[in-house]
């Protein structure tokens, strides 16, 4: 759908973005808008006291929230963070109306986002326009004469976010983090990823055949004659499909070496000669691009054997279908969003019904606007003492590891003096950037939505090339301020919470301590092990790929990690698939890593506060059992069964009960806070434990 910009960022939730689609409603206005509720840190309502939580703790901790919080019809799945995000949204959402209403009063930033968002909202226009915004691109698709002209059409492709054939960007070298430099990727297929055109079975037979029905739906309400538009499609397949088998999995892709190929753009062109390279970086303005990283050259061999043996006329439907596909939803004619939403939405994540129109623009406006939305948003919804509370904590957590590598048995000193080294050199970014980004060359226009979305593509696209050739920013920021996530960056070396993430339940300057270690320090901890998970420990504290491990303690370490390869790959996550143990390799290293270090935490400040941790208070548990409790209710709720299958086959995260489950059984303390004995399901005999 969207491009991937090409970033070496590990998100910890599940990701918060929205399929693009359709709303089934006609008009916003019948969209009702309530206040959503915020979870405490502990909430004994979520509990199931049925459940024995030696046996299974996801249950005993979340076993209510279904019933408590069913499932929306405008979502694929419910649980405690999308009710952060859903929070966050509201309050996002009375922020834009008020800044949507044209006054002399607002200031630069005010009109960009409040018009952006008037537009967005503004189905009347849009709707009547039809594909009229789109002519001009359909237009230059259909007067390309020679494949010669390919470059220069995929070069503007590029900059307004159609992911045609390829993906194009830059990044850190990751040999060398002090540079910026150009990279091409893998790119160009409408399914989620490469195995979907690939693996056998009933189920993703039938996916195929609705992804050919869903091009050819879209081709027939863009104007073509149904055979035509079902022809159409079958030839677009096909291409999709030769472009997948020339890509790489996404569990292959997760290992830095393998997407690392640095060369010149004399070799780029030995790969891919039907693409005139120089012309390519000249038209997206970056001319200078002497080298970069071919992420996959195997790719690019590929793509010019298909570039050469389609002929152009099936290019240019290929074109057609790509630049259709990724103009944003909420841009299209109301029959092509709800065609759209049917199948990314409906089919592919099991989501009965598209999000409020509202709700739509919202996201939209975060996506193309973000720092100056978060600008408005953080002066009323983030204190400054949240912020000194939340960097007291961080500080804590990063003291517990630094503590942690000296118990290490497995380790050598040689490798833990290294491992010091790059946990000392980590930054940590907390709330929101100290420099806000300049948008006042972007220009908004009310009543042009699709104008606005492809001149923020282009804003942003420029924005990220002019970096290459330039020294680093280390103070930029991946996530915007309001976003209900947070992450971990190998090339900067920074761990990054935006206001978003810190809310109730996750965080709340009012819950006891064990709740917010549990929860929130449970999420410091992990984004904090991502720097020395499979992926993250291959990278030095200045962000260099760079093995600063002993041989002997490389291979312990893979060791000890394929420990968590099997217990997680054999969860079953839904009917007969299980969890992708090597994908979700780094993410549950985190979860797993992250929890003891928010554990030892909790343990230090409650004997510098004097608590009696092993003591039942008024909640009827323990402060440690609270501990514990916070964790699971984290991740409380369920997803839809479409939506898991998606997950397991793209996402790193394993889904919401193994991250609970997964964990507390590698941790002893688990089991004797609630009293369970050894051999249990919680309290296993093998118990893994890497950090
Ligand atoms: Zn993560």
């Amino acid at each position: 759908m969207t491009k991937q910009r090409w970033m070496g960022v590990a998100l910890i939730l599940i990701a918060a973005c929205l399929t693009a689609g359709a709303q089934t409603k006609s008009l916003a206005a019948a969209d009702s808008v309530t206040k959503p509720v915020l979870l405490p840190g502990l909430d004994k309502q979520l509990i199931d006291s049925s459940a024995d939580p030696c046996m299974n703790f996801f249950q005993y901790a979340c076993g209510n929230f279904t019933k408590l919080y069913p499932i929306p019809a405008d979502q694929s799945g419910y649980g405690t963070t999308t009710m952060i995000f859903n929070y966050t949204e509201y309050t996002l959402h009375q922020l834009l109306e008020k800044v949507a209403a044209d006054s002399a009063t607002r200031s630069a930033i005010e009109q960009k986002i409040g018009d952006f968002y008037a537009a967005c909202m503004n189905t009347e226009a849009i709707h009547a326009d039809g594909l009229k915004p789109l002519q001009p691109e359909l237009d230059r698709i259909a007067a390309l004469k020679d494949k010669k002209d390919l470059t220069d059409l995929l070069a503007h492709f590029e900059l307004i976010n159609v992911n045609a054939f390829m993906s194009f960007g830059e990044q850190q070298d990751i040999k060398d983090a002090r540079q910026q430099i150009a990279v091409v990727d893998q790119g160009g297929l409408g399914l989620p990823e490469r195995d979907y055109y690939m693996r056998t079975g009933a189920a993703d037979e039938k996916i195929r055949q609705q992804y050919v029905q869903h091009i050819t739906n879209m081709l027939k309400l863009a104007g073509e004659p149904e055979a035509k538009a079902a022809s159409d499609a079958k030839q677009i397949m096909q291409l999709e499909t030769a472009l997948a088998k020339a890509s790489m999995d996404v569990t292959s892709q997760r290992d830095p070496k393998n997407v690392y190929h640095p060369m010149s753009v004399t070799q780029l062109a030995g790969l891919t000669p039907e693409i005139d390279w120089t012309a390519f970086f000249e038209r997206t303005g970056v001319p200078s691009v002497t080298n970069l990283n071919v992420a996959n050259p195997d790719f690019f061999k590929g793509l010019n054997a298909l570039l050469i043996s389609t002929d152009l006329d099936a290019l240019k439907t290929y074109l057609r279908w790509q630049l259709i596909n990724g103009t944003p939803g909420y841009t299209l004619p109301q029959a092509m969003d709800e065609e759209r939403f049917a199948f990314y939405g409906r089919i592919l994540s099991g989501q009965p019904e598209q999000r409020a129109r509202w709700k739509r623009c919202v996201q939209a406006t975060d996506g193309a606007l973000g720092e100056a939305l978060g600008e408005v948003y953080v002066k009323d919804n983030f204190s400054p003492s949240s912020k000194v509370a939340t960097v007291q904590m961080v500080h804590d957590i990063e003291d517990a590891m630094d503590k942690n590598i000296d118990t290490l048995t497995w380790m050598s000193p040689e490798t833990k003096i290294k491992a010091k080294e790059k946990l000392h050199l980590v930054a940590d970014k907390i709330g929101y950037p100290d420099h806000w980004r300049d948008y006042s060359k972007l220009i908004v226009v009310r009543g042009d939505a699709l104008g606005n979305a492809t001149r923020a593509a282009e804003f942003e696209n420029h924005r990220q090339l002019a970096k290459i050739g330039k020294p680093v920013d280390r103070g930029e920021w991946g996530m915007t301020p309001p976003t209900v996530d947070a992450y971990y960056n190998p090339s900067m070396n920074d761990i990054n919470f935006p206001a978003g993430i810190l809310q109730s339940p996750l965080f709340d300057p009012n819950a006891t301590d064990a709740e917010n270690y549990g929860h929130i320090g449970g999420i410091v901890g992990h984004e904090l092990t991502h720097g020395f998970d499979d992926q993250g420990r291959q990278f030095d504290g200045s962000g260099n790929l760079a093995d600063w491990w002993t041989p002997e303690d490389g291979k312990k370490f893979d060791e000890k990690a394929n420990c968590e390869v099997k217990e997680y790959g054999s969860f079953t996550a839904v009917d007969d698939v299980k969890v992708n143990g090597k994908l979700t390799l780094g993410e549950n290293t985190a979860d797993n890593g992250g929890l003891r270090l928010a554990y030892q935490s909790f343990l230090e400040d409650a004997k510098r506060k004097g608590i009696d941790i092993a003591a039942k208070d008024s909640t009827g548990y323990t402060p440690i059992q609270q501990f514990f409790l916070a964790h699971g209710q984290n991740w409380c709720g369920s997803i839809r069964p479409e939506q898991v299958r998606l997950q397991v086959q793209t996402d790193p995260h394993s889904p919401q009960e193994f991250r609970v489950n997964g964990v507390v059984q590698n941790m002893q303390e688990f089991g004797q806070a609630f009293g369970c004995k050894a051999g249990q399901p919680m309290m296993p005999v093998n118990a893994c434990r890497v950090w």
